[in-house]
């Protein structure tokens, strides 16, 4: 390595020019500490965390710009999930030695500015060392308290709403790990879910107040959703036919693992009224993105308890599914 410091200096020059001039940022990196000012009197800091490891969330061969967006992008996706709007973010490195001399580094860096320029964040601080490959960064948005989306706000009769397509991530981690073929439009769809996933800023934003639960999918739908339900002490219906259906081109149990058991979507699962479908299928359309109704929310049944129902109202069996991703398990 050229040196930690020489390093830092190189990296925080390419950051964006617009992040250093923030509102409320009072001194960015290059102190022992930033500064920022609380925010404005009825709003509050959401502040998450989320690490990455190599060989547990991405592999050595992983392309560099890819890894440097989603080390952040899945940290914008927490405060999304919040309803809150992502301001500042620290980062967290542990590199190779060689990964400065080799330009690994500088294309790292270059995927997590192209992200945190898109979403308008700043880089106020980090910490570098040397070390097995980890980024890990800390995100600060702003939301107000009364409007941050829960896990535990859902109610009985609620909907259940999820974004985009669940389970295209998983089948592009399927695809990379094993031997299925996948049709080329498919596969680069899936691969760039994996490695690109975006972040439902806009609609987490647009959720507060509207929404009473959220939170964003990276463990797998059916773990995910059991989070809202043992949360909120309810259980929970889902319409097959409500979710995407198996793309052509795939086999229909890889699909139905990848779908409901397949992490690393970043896709937002909501619950609402019912009152709000049109409200909702509105902003469907405002950002160009699908918005599934997929279930409903129960007072009666074992809270926590998830039922996915056929076409015929049937239930499902889900006992060779593997549910979601533990790292513990
Ligand atoms: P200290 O020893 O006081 O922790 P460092 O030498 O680690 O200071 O960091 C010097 C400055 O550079 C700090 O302001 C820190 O926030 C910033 N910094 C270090 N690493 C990073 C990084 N990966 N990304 C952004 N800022 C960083
Ligand atoms: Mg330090």
């Amino acid at each position: 390595m050229a040196g930690e410091f020489a390093l830092i200096e190189r990296l925080l020059k390419q950051a964006p020019a617009q992040a250093k001039t923030a509102p409320g940022l009072l001194l960015g990196p290059g102190d022992d500490c930033a500064l920022i000012a609380p925010p404005a009197a009825d709003e509050v800091f959401a502040i998450t965390t989320d690490m990455l490891v190599e060989g547990t969330h991405f592999l050595s061969t992983d392309d560099p710009a890819d890894l440097g967006w989603k080390t952040l992008a899945v940290n914008l996706s927490d405060l999304a999930a919040m309803g809150a709007r992502p301001r500042y973010v620290t980062l967290a490195v542990s590199l190779l030695a060689t990964d400065d001399s080799t330009g690994w580094v500088d294309q790292f860096f270059s995927g997590f500015t192209d992200c945190a320029k898109q979403y308008d964040v700043s880089l106020i601080g980090g910490d570098t060392t040397c070390g097995p490959r980890s980024f890990s960064v800390t995100a600060f948005g702003t939301v107000k308290p009364q409007k941050a989306l829960r896990r535990s706000g859902a109610c009985a009769q609620d909907d259940i709403w999820i974004s985009g397509t669940p389970g295209m991530a998983a089948l592009g981690l399927t695809h990379k790990l094993s031997t299925i073929v996948l049709p080329a439009a498919l596969e680069a769809t899936a691969s760039a879910a994996l490695h690109h996933p975006l972040p439902r800023v806009a609609l987490g934003l647009a959720l507060a107040g509207l929404a009473h639960s959220c939170l964003d999918v990276s463990d797998g739908l059916l773990q995910d959703l059991g989070h809202i339900t043992q949360a909120s002490g309810l259980s929970a219906t889902l319409e097959l036919a409500a979710l995407p259906p198996t793309p052509p081109g795939v086999d229909k149990a890889v699909w139905q693992q990848c779908l409901l058991g397949g992490g690393d979507d970043y896709e937002l699962l909501f619950t609402a009224s019912p009152n709000n479908r049109a409200g909702i299928e509105a902003l469907a359309t405002q950002l160009a993105l699908p918005l599934h109704r997929i279930g409903q929310m129960h007072a009666d049944g074992k809270a926590g308890t998830i039922t996915l129902l056929d076409p015929h109202q049937k239930p499902v069996d889900l006992s060779q599914l593997r549910q979601g991703f533990d790292h513990f398990a």
